[in-house]
């Protein structure tokens, strides 16, 4: 590495040696260097770019051991066992371990035998922590999912906010804060909280080109969720996002009667259940969890294939954190939405009757209107998303939906006034709200019993929307929802005019709307399948042969080692591999992911295995 500059020496030396990695990627260099240099630090990143590296390489080249704190109690385990696989001395304390376990970390840390030590937020609070840090030497602070600090994100937890301690008890040490979720208002946010406000912010880009960003509208959730995974990822790990318990029991129970290996995750479940299933989502292949937002945050199982959303995020920063768990690997993958009328009506239903002050409501008011604004736009989503977190990008990316499929847009002003003299005239000429299915019978003119009860046929309105078919009519009053036309009120989700919809009325405002393409099966352009389970297609048949082989070994020496297969190597390792077949350890050295002590504890079965 003559080239390297000076400083960045030591880096490289450990990002070769240890990761394996040929080169830093994105900011990881300067932010290293950075640390190294004893710098406090912001990092944005997006999930899947990599910012385990940027604590992980200045705590192993930085005197000491590297302190990091982290909510993720559950993965601790999992974490400090695929940095000892790479031969790096970790060790973690939370709540979840036996004495005589804690003992001995505290005592490899004292005797500054840990690389790196994981603890949890609420452990740091005790005082006797903090005097057993005291007694090691402390290399660096990183504050992992920072965004936890934000009092008005999406994942608060109260204990971040006491980690501005770490400044005034150890001014000395550097810390690192990283979150791959953060607007400028959650970004300052989180540099006042935590006492960063001297640290250099360092911002990637956000944007994850190999996830193909879909959103469909929504008619039938779970078929529509079956024939994704049908056609488009059979045998692929997957997460399924879903707002509440009982949702995601009946969906992991549909998807397992149709015969496709589901998991259910939720805060219902019991913590024993929970884990299991985490687990099992962990290390086995091709399995899908399907879950409640509480799960996956930090998973770093690089190969799931799809993130698939049946419900409507409360805001684009959850949702872009939630979809960024496809795809870490870098290979293509799956962000699908579903989202229909009743999604608006609901949350907008939700916030209406929160609980807490009138700015509060304001507040996720303004997320849910940046979400829908995501759902309706006719514009790439890509860009749309990328503009959301302060980033400009080319106007159409290629790889979302709209750029695929460019949805067209048809002047709605007609139907909006339509609709909206609907509601109108119920609340002025009779004094009632409806929710929307009943406006839209009297558009399209049906003598339905309730119809009928109420004597809506004979308003004027009555039948006068029998150019749009049903489907069409919930799209326009969705649409309306989401541009702020018409709201919903009370425990029913009745419709109300707002104060914006009586420009539409009068004519003065034109109203543009979002045409469903007609059937919305899997865009054609750079088809989002790697196949998991099926051999890679960018492999001859040799390779692809050699593929499999390597994958019968990994299962077995991750059983063997008691972690999840991808500690051993990922996907993407392993496929360079059956690519090259390398007939030597000094080829197989040349691999990106085989540092020297994955190459010391399995090179020779590789070459077994390939020869095999
Ligand atoms: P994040 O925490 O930002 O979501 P990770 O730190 O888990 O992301 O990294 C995502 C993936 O990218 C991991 O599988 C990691 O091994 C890989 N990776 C990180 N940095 C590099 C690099 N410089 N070269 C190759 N792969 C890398
Ligand atoms: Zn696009």
């Amino acid at each position: 590495m003559t080239s390297a500059p000076a400083l960045a020496g030591p880096a490289y030396d450990v990002l070769n040696r240890v990761f394996g990695y040929a080169d830093f990627r994105g900011g990881q260099r300067e932010i290293i260097e950075h640390v190294i240099g004893g710098g406090d630090a912001l990092v944005l990143m997006p999930t899947g770019g990599g910012k385990s590296l940027c604590y992980q390489i200045p705590a192993l080249v930085r005197e000491g051991t590297g302190v990091v704190i982290s909510p993720l109690i559950a993965l601790m385990q999992d974490q400090v066992d695929a940095l000892r696989t790479l031969g790096v001395r970790a060790g973690f304390l939370n709540s979840t371990q036996d004495p005589e376990e804690r003992r001995l970390t505290e005592q490899l840390y004292v005797a500054g035998e840990l690389d790196l030590l994981y603890v949890a937020p609420e452990g740091l609070g005790v005082p006797s922590t903090q005097r057993l840090l005291d007694r090691g030497r402390i290399a660096l602070f990183a504050i992992d999912e920072a965004h936890c600090v934000s009092q008005w994100g999406h994942d608060f937890r109260p204990d971040y906010l006491n980690l501005s301690m770490l400044h005034e008890r150890w001014p000395q040490v550097p810390r690192i804060a990283l979150t791959a979720t953060a607007t400028s208002a959650t970004r300052e946010e989180i540099a006042t909280r935590l006492g960063l406000t001297g640290a250099r912010h360092f911002t990637a880009s956000f944007d994850r080109p190999n996830i193909q960003y879909r959103i469909v509208a929504k008619n039938e959730p779970r078929r529509q969720l079956l024939d994704l995974l049908r056609t488009e990822h059979p045998g692929d790990a997957g997460i399924v996002c879903c707002l509440s318990r009982a949702s995601v029991d009946r969906t992991a129970e549909f998807l397992v009667q149709n015969g496709i290996a589901a998991l259910p995750y939720h805060a219902g479940l019991d913590a024993r259940t929970r884990a299991a299933n985490q687990s099992r989502f962990l290390r086995e292949d091709g399995l899908i969890m399907v879950a409640t937002i509480a799960f996956g945050m930090g998973i770093d199982k690089p190969d799931v294939r799809f993130v698939a959303h049946l419900d409507l995020p409360k805001s684009v920063e959850g949702y872009y954190q939630e979809t960024g768990r496809a795809g870490r690997d870098g290979l293509p993958s799956t962000a699908w939405l579903a989202y229909g009328l009743q999604d608006v009506v609901q949350q907008r239903k939700m916030i209406e009757t929160s609980e807490g002050d009138l700015a509060h409501r304001r507040n996720l008011a303004a997320h849910l209107d940046a979400m829908l604004a995501l759902c309706e736009t006719v514009q790439c989503r890509r860009a749309q998303l990328l503009a959301y977190f302060g980033q400009s990008a080319e106007p159409t990316c290629g790889n979302c939906d709209t750029c695929l499929t460019p949805p067209e847009s048809w002047d709605g002003t007609v139907a909006a006034q339509k609709l909206l003299s609907t509601v109108l005239r119920l609340q002025r000429e009779r004094g009632q709200k409806f929710g929307a299915g009943q406006s839209i019978d009297i558009l399209l003119g049906k003598t339905t019993e309730k119809v009928q009860q109420f004597r809506h046929h004979e308003l004027s309105v009555f039948g006068i929307g029998t150019d749009l078919r049903e489907q069409e009519w919930r799209g326009v009053v969705r649409q309306l929802l989401a541009q702020g036309l018409l709201a919903v009120e009370g425990e029913y989700g009745t419709l109300t005019l707002t104060d914006a919809s009586t420009a539409v009325l009068r004519k003065e405002r034109q109203v543009m709307m979002r045409r469903e393409p007609e059937r919305t099966r899997a865009p054609k352009a750079r088809r989002a399948s790697s196949g998991g389970a099926a051999p890679a297609t960018d492999l001859d048949p040799a390779g692809a042969a050699a593929f499999e082989r390597l994958r019968a070994w990994r299962a077995a020496a991750a059983k063997e080692a008691g972690v999840p297969a991808y500690v051993i190597f990922h996907d993407a390792t392993l496929r360079q591999i059956a690519a090259l077949r390398p007939g030597s350890l000094t080829e197989l050295s040349t691999v990106g992911g085989v540092g020297e002590t994955k190459l010391a504890r399995f090179g020779q079965q590789v070459l077994e295995t390939l020869a095999g």
